[in-house]
């Protein structure tokens, strides 16, 4: 049985040319980056020359980049040192943002009695910018978090209008760019934007490794403490093979970025082409979304919610429940619960998401799966 992959938003494939440059790294480079003799030194050299190319392709300086275990720790870092050590007081976010943020968010406001408010989102799933331009007219030391592209519905964030917005109100402002770093194009010197966190398993690179952009001039304390890696704020000798993996992943998605997006955007218009054809009242959760991402509202009754899944899966089809219960938990989605009215969260959502690996015949046998159900 031929499986097909269509959960790109969980994580992603490696690319070949990826799994060679970290089985390259280790087997010749086995050093720790923090000895001074020839192997630590090739070690070091290839972590630094990795921060350089990321740096140069997010259009920023290598020293405003921290290399993490994930972007979860990222958020987390810089959120609570945020509250710590800058004095922020109050959190502005969303309630469609990612756990990492909201239940980092949460436990701040628990341990240290910050300050949140959620801007309004709007039915068509976008931020009310309205409301935050109001929220923010309200108290200072305000960090504003919102994330650019939304996991589950895919919306897309405009996080220049954001970030201005941001800075003329002297808020910090911490986008959570997991989704879109890899597949769309940035010059983060020229963005109001304050923090940036990315996950390199979302963008065909290893798992186990991330990193956190923290604009020059911003000084935040460490949340790990012990050697002086990542100049004291992170210690714990480097992932070297991990790290060049990722920076690999994103020179190739750089590379690939105009041809593959063009050719993902294509395969799901044929997607909603498809759905719309066979099932007519399909409905999209979301405007304006996101290249690769797509979440329906499957006309089929309630009972089916638990089947479909399921059903998918015994053909070899991995896709993401969007609604009802998120795959294995019995809670709504959070983020379509935003949305959606009470009766249209009680129906099946999928979430479907694509990659450049994907093929018009992997959403035939989509399609051919759920009429079977
Ligand atoms: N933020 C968003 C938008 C995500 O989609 C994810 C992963 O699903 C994360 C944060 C957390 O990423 P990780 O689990 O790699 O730390």
């Amino acid at each position: 049985m031929k499986k097909i992959y269509l959960d790109n938003a969980a994580t992603t494939p490696l690319r070949h040319e990826v799994i060679a440059e970290m089985t390259q790294v280790l087997q010749n480079d086995f050093g720790n980056p923090s000895s001074t003799h020839s192997f630590g030194r090739s070690a070091k050299n290839i972590l630094e020359s990795s921060r350089k190319s990321i740096a140069k392709i997010l259009g920023c300086a290598a020293q405003e980049l921290i290399f993490t275990a994930n972007a979860t720790e990222a958020s987390n870092w810089i959120l609570t040192s945020a509250v710590k050590d800058l004095k922020i007081q109050r959190i502005i976010t969303s309630k469609i943002e990612h756990h990492a943020t909201l239940y980092t968010v949460k436990n701040l406001q628990q341990q240290y009695g910050i300050e949140v408010d959620y801007v309004k989102i709007l039915p068509s799933g976008a931020v009310d910018a309205t409301h935050l331009v109001d929220l923010l007219s309200k108290s200072p030391n305000t960090l504003v978090s919102l994330m650019q592209v939304n996991n589950e519905i895919g919306t897309v964030l405009d996080i220049e209008k954001i970030g201005r917005i941001c800075h003329q109100h002297h808020a910090l402002f911490h986008c959570d760019t997991v989704q879109a770093v890899g597949k769309t194009e940035y010059n983060l010197q020229d963005i109001p934007v304050d923090f940036i966190v990315a996950s390199a398993h979302k963008f065909h690179g290893p798992k186990g490794i991330g990193f956190a952009y923290v604009k020059k001039g911003i000084v935040l304390q460490p949340l790990l403490f012990g050697g002086e890696q990542e100049k004291g704020l992170r210690a714990g000798t480097e992932a070297v093979h991990q790290v060049a993996g990722m920076a690999k992943a994103l020179e190739l998605a750089s590379t690939n970025l105009e041809s593959e997006r063009n050719y993902i955007t294509e395969l799901k218009n044929y997607c909603i082409t498809e759905l719309q054809t066979h099932f007519p009242e399909i409905k999209i959760n979301g405007e304006v979304t996101f290249y690769n991402i797509l979440n329906v509202l499957l006309p089929f009754s309630e009972e089916k919610t638990a089947m479909i899944l399921f059903n998918l899966d015994m053909k070899g089809i991995a896709v993401s429940r969007g609604s009802a219960c998120q795959s294995g938990s019995v809670k709504p989605s959070h983020v379509l619960a935003e949305i959606l009215a009470e009766e249209d969260l009680k129906k099946p959502s999928l979430r479907i998401s694509f990659s450049h690996y994907n093929t018009k015949e992997d959403i035939d046998a989509l399609i051919d799966g759920l009429k079977g159900i």
